[in-house]
């Protein structure tokens, strides 16, 4: 993989952004930086009765628009950098989906997966007692990332509760349903990313029942496999990758059977009637729907050059480089830009908050339906901002997400 920072890259993104909306000197220099940042070390006692140390970050990137929203992510390659890039996109992906919320984002450097149930536990109470005093419904509200999921936002809740002596679950989004999550969550974000296709095909004419690719095989991945067939009515899945390796099946994988598969064996490698194939030949497959669903940086200009996919949906956040980027645009491929394609989990992310909030419990059909109306209009918008603006998509996204951030700092009077 490339070596990126995702940091640079974002601002580098905000810089372009601004250039098409005329900001000034100030508002630039202020959204190009986290308003507010946290590192912390966090002790955690282990199984072998020792005390380990680990670092621990938070940061409210922007709180123009509302309380600060983004996930908390688990990685032994975890940076400051990579969690300021992460905090960035989640300012613009809040505002390109029109919600009353700024962006965040946190993380843990950690190993998680040679580590215990118990020690993840430890570690998740731990990391809410060092940010306790910084999150709330109305400062910052955390939700799963990268290697932490739904027990893990359980864990955090149930300690946040404990410190302040009362219930309050929509501090933290993506929780259980018995504890306050939603319906809808589990396949928000692949949901919201397919939606953006559905109506990329409708405006330009490409066509889902052909060939997809899907890279990294978890929670964003999984999901898309199953529902990119029942939303786009057809399409054959033929390559999947996680961290282990990619495979190919050119008659096409039963999405299904690969999840349980993948669930059940830890990897999609192995899986009966596929050929395995280097990581990077999976990008390059000539199939009409490419979706990254894995980490930053890996479509690079390494491999940008070979990708034949006709739409790429970035269900990952940044998945693919700048130099990637312009190779991409100049090839044709329609790029649909991760603040728009992996909104879908923060806006059911929201909506779990508001239910929350109001203790009163949406069906699964209304909040499939109000996430519908949400990525639709947001697809459309930046379509229009696309065209008016003559600008490629991700920067279309940006100039809309920016142009609505930097509005609400002015009318705050802070430039
Ligand atoms: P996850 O941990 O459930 O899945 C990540 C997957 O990527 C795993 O299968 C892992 O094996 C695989 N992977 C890691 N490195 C890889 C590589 N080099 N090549 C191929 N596969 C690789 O995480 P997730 O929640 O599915 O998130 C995936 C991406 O989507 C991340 O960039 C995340 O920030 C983004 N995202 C997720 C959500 C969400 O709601 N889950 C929302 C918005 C954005």
């Amino acid at each position: 993989m490339e070596s990126y920072n995702s940091f640079k890259v974002a601002q580098q993104q905000i810089l372009e952004a601004a250039r098409i909306l005329n900001l000034d000197k100030a508002t630039i220099e202020l959204l190009s930086q986290p308003q507010r940042e946290f590192n912390f070390t966090l002790h955690v006692r282990m199984d072998d009765g020792k005390i380990k140390i680990f670092q621990g970050y938070r940061i409210q990137y922007n709180f123009a628009r509302g309380p600060a929203k983004g996930g908390i992510r688990f990685h032994p390659d975890e940076t400051v950098d990579t969690i300021r890039a992460l905090g960035c996109w989640m300012t613009w992906k809040t505002a390109v989906v029109d919600l009353p919320l700024g962006g965040g984002k946190g993380g843990v450097c950690c190993d998680p997966k040679s580590m215990s149930e118990r020690e993840l536990e430890n570690l998740s109470r731990e990391y809410i007692r060092a940010i306790a005093p910084l999150i709330g419904t109305d400062k910052d509200i955390p939700a799963p990332d990268v290697y932490t999921n739904p027990q893990t936002m359980s864990w955090m809740m149930d300690e946040y509760e404990t410190i302040m002596n009362r219930h309050q679950p929509g501090v933290i989004t993506d929780k259980p349903q018995q504890i306050g999550g939603t319906e809808g969550r589990r396949d928000a974000t692949a949901r919201g990313g397919v939606i953006t296709v559905r109506e990329a095909c409708k405006v330009h004419g490409f066509d889902p029942t052909k060939t997809f690719a899907i890279q990294g095989f978890g929670n964003a991945g999984q999901r898309a496999a199953l529902l990119h067939r029942e939303i786009l009515n057809g399409g054959k899945l033929v390559a999947v990758s996680d961290s282990k390796g990619a495979i190919y099946n050119p008659d096409g994988f039963n999405p299904k059977d690969l999840v349980t598969y993948k669930l059940k064996t830890g990897s999609v490698l192995g899986f009966p009637g596929s050929k395995a194939i280097p990581h990077d030949a999976l990008l390059e497959l000539d199939v009409e729907i490419l979706y990254p669903a894995a980490l930053e940086n890996t479509i690079t200009s390494k491999n940008a050059q070979n990708i034949k996919a006709r739409v790429i949906c970035e269900l990952a956040n940044g998945p693919t480089t700048p130099e990637a980027d312009i190779i991409l645009n100049k090839k044709g491929i329609h790029v649909i830009p991760d603040i728009l394609a992996s909104a879908g989990g923060v806006t059911v992310s929201y909506f779990e908050m508001v239910q929350d909030n109001y203790s009163y419990f949406w069906s699964e059909e209304l909040v499939h339906q109000r996430l519908d109306e949400k990525l639709t209009k947001a697809y459309h918008t930046v379509s229009e901002a696309v065209r008016e603006k003559n600008v490629h998509p991700r920067l279309g996204a940006m100039v809309v997400g920016v142009a609505r951030v930097a509005e609400a700092c002015k009318l705050r009077g802070w430039v």
